[in-house]
């Protein structure tokens, strides 16, 4: 039989993808973007991103040389906004130690804000075909099924043997495709419900398939309930402009454009300190919005005011960075 990483370059060589944007005239610093986009994000949602992207930011100059709130406004809906304020501020170390050339050794681009060892390590072996060994949240579930590996997801003891699993598997050779491969096979055969094992290229071998176990790995992390938090929003506007703050930039969306929020007592301290005096007030639908940490249920309030110095009009709020619950809870608004 042929090695698992023979059968999985022969199935990419037929059914991988290899028309991705990023994947055209590759370089590092695409690679880069690419693969810090795709943490936590699928394919299809990513790809009119980054094409916008790099549209705007071409090089890591450019992107270095960029305002946070240029590189914020570009990120915004795709969420997890620290990885667009590392990606920004890892250009400006490239620029500054670098000369603006993506370091292509693997200890200097894990020691760039925002970028893991299995982020690195697909960097490197996707652009300049180098060997290293990833574990993505893809590949981690292959292996898992594939070897058998037990144990709580993101423990220490358990990314050990994933890892060692992943190192011994990688081919000495066309690391590059490999890695793209295990990516593609994650994402396309070995999905995390109802694989498609009969078109999997190593399913003669693979643990979870041969004992009928599939569901069982990887091992499930035990249930937690999500704590539940309140807020609420203030969407005051003159009909003209719409009143934004800018949120701190350590936190939850930390640097974009949001709406003030206020518990119910201060609402006329606050537009006392604005020196706004409320005409109208009109409770909207409240609003869910879940994180990974927990759900948070905003009730928006429309504050109409007679006039407004300091807000945005519509035009220039589509060019600032907006959280995606405040893009929607703004979005039927006129003004
Ligand atoms: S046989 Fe099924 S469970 Fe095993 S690696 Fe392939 S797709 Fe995943």
């Amino acid at each position: 039989m042929q090695t698992f990483s023979q059968r999985v370059l022969a199935w990419f060589e037929k059914y991988g993808r290899k028309h991705l944007p990023w994947q055209q005239q590759a370089t590092l610093y695409k690679t880069w973007v690419s693969e810090v986009m795709l943490q936590q994000t699928q394919v299809k949602t990513v790809i009119p991103y980054f094409n916008r992207f790099m549209r705007r930011f071409p090089d890591i100059l450019t992107l270095a040389n960029a305002s946070q709130d240029d590189v914020l406004a570009h990120w915004a809906g795709l969420g997890y906004y620290s990885r667009a304020r590392n990606l920004h501020k890892s250009a400006q170390i490239i620029r500054d130690q670098y000369h603006g050339l993506f370091p292509n050794n693997i200890e200097d681009v894990t020691a760039l804000p925002g970028i893991g060892r299995s982020t690195a390590a697909a960097i490197l072996a996707l652009t300049l075909n180098q060997r290293h060994a990833i574990l993505d949240g893809n590949v981690k579930r292959v292996l898992s099924r594939h070897q058998l590996i037990d144990g709580r997801p993101n423990r220490s003891a358990t990314l050990k043997k994933q890892w060692a699993v992943a190192e011994k598997l990688t081919p000495q050779r066309a690391c590059g495709q490999y890695t793209q491969a295990m990516m593609d096979l994650g994402s396309l055969i070995c999905t995390r419900s109802k694989p498609k094992c009969r078109e999997c290229p190593v399913y003669v071998d693979c643990g979870a398939y041969q004992s009928n176990c599939i569901d069982d790995y990887p091992n499930k992390q035990p249930k937690k309930t999500l704590p539940e938090k309140n807020t609420t929003m203030l969407i005051i506007t003159d009909d003209q402009r719409i009143y934004l703050e800018k949120r701190p930039s350590k936190g939850i969306w930390g640097g974009l454009w949001s709406l003030p929020e206020v518990s119910g007592t201060t609402i006329a301290c606050f537009l006392k300190r604005l020196g706004l005096s409320e005409d109208d007030r009109q409770p909207l639908d409240t609003y869910t919005h879940t994180f990974t940490h927990y759900k948070l249920h905003i009730q928006p309030l429309i504050i109409r005011v007679n006039h407004l110095n300091t807000g945005f009009r519509q035009t220039e709020v589509k060019q600032l960075g907006l959280p995606k619950p405040v893009q929607h809870l703004i979005s039927n608004l006129h003004y």
